[in-house]
């Protein structure tokens, strides 16, 4: 608006009438047409030739707006949109009726562009604008075709909606893409965020990099130590000082030391001195600056080791926390000529001091950094030997490690809790360390449920003890009997999975502050992720147990034993070693069942079991071979051999009375026996050999043992007897 009053008149008009010629152009197009102008090529003449040019100016204006107020990024007018497509369609409609309805697809294509291009509302409008058109040249024509402009005005409309839905869906779908993409980058970014915060927060899984890191935390320490030298530098330039010192508190407040200093001298003490003495024993207590001038010398000053020297002047000042108020230390100023410190200085100094407040808190946080970074590293380490782990014993050792390693512990434990006939035994499965008296005798001892620590702790699936108990050598951690000595610190955690309690965890240290905040939390999660590996590896124990032995009778299975034939056999084959093979039957076992039921068969079963177990040596296999038979394998066994153990068995079967609920029972066994390579070295022809000699054993009285030699000299005699 205040451009177009800048404009003068004559301008103003011209203007106007520029502004006028597309709306013109059109009015006179469709005027032109409703009277039945542009019918067919040989209508044309000046009048139709001029409206074209007029149609044409119309559209160079247009054009022109477009291309100048684009330059100038001034916003397209409603208006515009309308003119632009009351030109074209006049335009196309013109073409139309000179050429004949046979182009009038020509319409739909141009309502097509404008509703693409042009907003909503501008798009209807401009609907509006081509029936109008159609209906002069449709319903002025000589046959006035209703149908035909219907179908025209039916077709239009229906081209418009369907291609700006089509086209709104699609923009629609492609702002989702957009979104999408824009919504994944945030979160690419967010995670590369975040992987910096857990770099600089210390946890890491990539080796190499860590090199860089410490690096850069070093390069960052010096950076800052860097600092604080400045600043002292600065304040010995422009405080004229003699020596100008940080001396920072130690953590007991009692001490002080120094931090950095620039000095004329090289006397500034370097040594920790008494915080609590002299002019800066003043600073700390009353925690705020002093100022001090004589020209005969200055008392209190501590900062100097031996003789000090004369000083003139001395401004202090503390070093304060803001955030805690914490005294951390003070920043001393002095100068050997009688010059006093002024207010300035004082301020100064006190700028430099919250410089050096700054540069000890971020030296203190880089170390923490650095420290938890490391702890972390352990700890992944630890947990991932752990879960490496396989059999409980692996799994016990790996969790002592990582909890000694992590913790820095003197001693650690594992004990696991088993129900016996319904009460709670411990039994410490392992343990490290040297601070138990007689620690060997400790580990494989089990112990009933007591009042110790231990039994405790599963009984209430919590970690004990609660807080510091300052007697510990007399807390009972195990049981009465067993007793450490000189641990300062202990804490015991349940091994805890589902709601089960597999057993504890225990951690004992020497040093009395062993055992802080973070190292408690670590030993927790080492205790979740131990009794889930006791708890995997008990589970497969259980469950190999399940595939290998026999149910009723704890002895190998049938499966078990043909396994184990076959390798002691291969072994005999290979180096012609003698090897035996016992199979035996209980003798009458069916009236065993008859008479006294099924069930006290299988008691006596297990008797037997029980009775061939112990009379069979540690290298024997020892299986149940089916029923009421069992079988045994023994290496390094020749037929002699295993005829003594053969009777020996028999024996004790024959003398043991077994205890049943239908009173005191005995059976006798009867025992085949076959050995490898002189019976042969084939598994079935050794099985079918023992089994012989059982026969044997059973048709010449049962209660006996039989080997292959004795069977066929039997047979022989036998024979001769026939
Ligand atoms: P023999 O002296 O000839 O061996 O006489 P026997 O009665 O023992 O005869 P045999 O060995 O053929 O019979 C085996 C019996 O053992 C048959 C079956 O009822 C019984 N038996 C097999 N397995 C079991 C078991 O698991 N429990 C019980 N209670 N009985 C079993
Ligand atoms: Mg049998
Ligand atoms: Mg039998």
């Amino acid at each position: 608006m205040s451009a177009l009053s800048a404009i003068p008149p004559v301008s103003k008009l011209f203007h106007f009438l520029v502004r006028a010629v597309p709306g013109a152009a059109v009015l006179s197009a469709f005027i032109h047409l409703a009277r039945g102008g542009f019918r067919g090529l040989h209508t044309l003449g000046w009048t139709e030739a001029s409206l074209v040019v007029f149609l044409l100016a119309g559209l160079g204006v247009l054009g022109w707006r477009r291309f100048t107020r684009g330059a100038v990024g001034a916003p397209v007018y409603l208006r515009d949109d309308l003119e632009l497509g009351a030109v074209l369609i006049a335009s196309a409609f013109i073409v139309v009726a000179i050429a004949g309805g046979a182009v009038f697809p020509l319409i739909y294509l141009v309502m097509a562009f404008l509703v693409a291009f042009l907003p909503r509302n501008a798009g209807l409008a401009l609907l509006g604008v081509a029936l109008a058109f159609d209906a002069v040249i449709v319903l002025q024509g000589p046959d006035r075709n209703v149908t035909s402009f219907l179908t025209h005005a039916l077709f239009l409309a229906l081209f418009a909606g369907l291609y700006h839905l089509v086209l709104s869906a699609r923009i629609a779908a492609a702002r989702r893409a957009e979104s999408a993409a824009v919504e994944k980058r945030i979160k690419e970014v967010e995670e590369r965020a975040r992987t910096f915060r857990l770099v600089s927060s210390g946890s890491h899984d990539n080796p190499p990099d860590v090199k860089d890191e410490e690096k850069w935390l070093l390069a960052s320490v010096k950076e800052i130590e860097g600092a604080v030298g400045a600043a002292l530098e600065i304040a010995e330039t422009a405080l004229h000082t003699h020596t100008c010192a940080a001396f920072l508190l130690a953590s007991d407040d009692k001490g002080l030391k120094l931090y950095d200093c620039r000095s004329a001298s090289d006397r500034v003490q370097r040594e920790r001195f008494n915080a609590g003495e002299g002019m800066l024993g003043g600073v700390l207590k009353r925690r705020a600056p002093v100022r001090m001038h004589s020209a005969h010398g200055l008392k209190g000053i501590t900062w100097y080791d031996g003789s000090a020297p004369t000083l003139g002047a001395v401004l202090a000042v503390p070093i304060i926390e803001a955030a805690s108020g914490l005294v951390r230390g003070v920043l001393v100023a002095d100068r050997v000529t009688h010059n006093p410190f002024s207010d300035d200085d004082e301020k100064l100094l006190t700028t430099i001091a919250s410089e050096v407040l700054r540069s000890i808190e971020v030296e203190r946080v880089m170390s923490y950094i650095r420290k938890t970074r490391d702890e972390k590293d352990r700890f992944f380490r630890a947990i991932e030997e752990l879960n490496r782990a396989g059999s409980p014993d692996q799994v016990f050792l790996a969790v002592l490690e990582s909890a000694r390693q992590l913790a820095g512990l003197d001693f650690c434990a594992v004990t696991i809790v088993n129900e016996q006939e319904g009460k709670r035994v411990h039994k410490v499965a392992r343990m490290l360390g040297v601070t138990a008296q007689g620690s060997k005798a400790l580990e494989g001892r089990t112990f009933p449920d007591n009042n110790g620590l231990v039994a405790n702790v599963v009984r209430y699936g919590a970690p004990l003890p609660g807080r510091d108990i300052k007697a510990m050598d007399r807390q009972v951690i195990f049981d009465e009997d067993t007793q450490l000595r000189g641990l300062a610190a202990l804490k015991i955690f349940p091994l805890t999975a589902g709601d089960r309690i597999l057993g504890t965890l225990v951690a004992g240290s020497r040093r009395k502050a062993a055992l802080d905040h973070d190292v408690l939390r670590m030993l927790e999660v080492i205790a979740i992720q131990a009794a889930q590996a006791v708890l995997r590896a008990q589970l497969y124990e259980a469950m190999e147990r399940m595939a290998t032995t026999d149910g009723m009778t704890g002895l190998y299975n049938n499966r078990t034993f043909q396994a184990k034939a076959d390798e002691m056999l291969a072994h005999s084959r290979r180096y012609g070693r003698k090897c035996s093979l016992m199979l035996t039957d209980v003798d009458h076992f069916k009236s065993v069942n008859d008479t006294y039921g099924h069930l006290t068969g299988d008691q006596v079963l297990k008797g037997v079991a029980r009775i061939l177990r112990e009379q069979a040596r540690d290298t024997d296999i020892v299986a149940r071979y089916g029923g009421e038979e069992f079988a045994i394998l023994m290496p390094e066994t020749d037929a002699k051999g295993a005829k003594i153990i053969a009777e020996r068995i028999r024996e004790a079967i024959m003398a043991e009375v077994f205890q049943t609920e239908m009173g005191p029972l005995k059976v006798t066994l009867s025992l085949g026996i076959a050995t490898a390579p002189d019976h042969g070295t084939d598994k079935l022809v050794l099985v079918e050999q023992a089994d012989q000699c059982l026969y044997y054993a059973k048709r010449h009285g049962r209660n006996q043992s039989v080997t292959v030699a004795e069977a066929q000299g039997g047979r022989k005699l036998q024979a001769v007897e026939g």
